[in-house]
């Protein structure tokens, strides 16, 4: 999370101003797909929100120099509120190895599928022990990410970073049953890669890919669900 002053049109007092905000900086440039952090180098927000969007931010990339331009909206828990990019331009790529069709997970969880290509790239030159090993890294960031975008009571950033916090706590605390499941199957062929004596010989890489499409797919239904619910609750008020 950065600070940052966007810009905005004060029509009450007729002159340009300015609001203090935080927001969830990019962690991709899809120019290039080199993934870390992205320079802010200005905004605004809206002074009437567009339907869904509340601003605009541009950010430069470390590696290429180009600009992005990112759409963003404020979310809001705990009486704090901040705003996320919802979509950018230029758009995601669409990966090589394609394991889902969908620009939003692939914008929301930009990390998984670096480290997912380069599992499969890994394991595309045959290197099988250090593809196994990636997969389950790739989990542990799509695990994290998804938990730190939607995350259930009592789960605080802090705690999700934590170094200490294991790939096994952060499952147990995933709500919906299908996305447990399948982590934990995950989790523990990803395991067996790292292991010197195999728990699971029946199951190698192929299977833990297998068991990622199927998560992945639930992962995007549950950010549709979780949308329509937003709507839903919008409407009460
Ligand atoms: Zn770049």
């Amino acid at each position: 999370m950065i600070s940052e002053t966007l810009s905005y049109y004060d029509f009450d007092e007729k002159h340009h101003s300015t609001y203090d905000v935080d927001l969830e900086e990019p962690r991709i440039c899809y120019h290039c797909n080199h993934t870390g952090e992205q320079i802010f180098v200005s905004g605004m927000v809206f002074s009437e929100a567009n339907e869904n969007e509340d601003a605009v931010c541009f950010f430069n990339c470390y590696y290429c120099q180009k600009t992005s331009i990112h759409f963003m909206s404020f979310k809001n828990r705990n009486n704090y509120s901040w705003l996320e990019t919802d979509s950018v331009l230029p758009k995601a790529k669409l990966i090589e190895n394609q394991i889902t069709q969908s620009n939003a997970v692939l914008e929301k969880f930009p990390e998984f599928f670096n480290i997912y290509n380069q599992s499969q790239k890994a394991q595309d030159e045959k290197l099988d022990q250090i593809a196994g090993m990636g997969f389950r890294k790739a989990l542990e960031f799509l695990v994290t990410d998804f938990l730190l975008s939607y995350p259930p009571d009592g789960v605080v950033e802090e705690w999700l970073k934590n170094p200490k916090t294991s790939l096994s706590n952060k499952i147990e605390k995933l709500e919906n049953q299908r996305i447990k499941k399948l982590s934990k199957a995950i989790s523990f062929l990803g395991n067996d890669e790292t292991h010197y004596t195999r728990r699971h010989p029946e199951h190698d890489v192929e299977s833990i890919k297998m068991f990622i499409k199927a998560l992945l797919s639930d992962v995007e239904n549950e950010m549709t669900l979780l949308e329509a619910e937003k709507l839903l609750n919008k409407g009460k008020k």
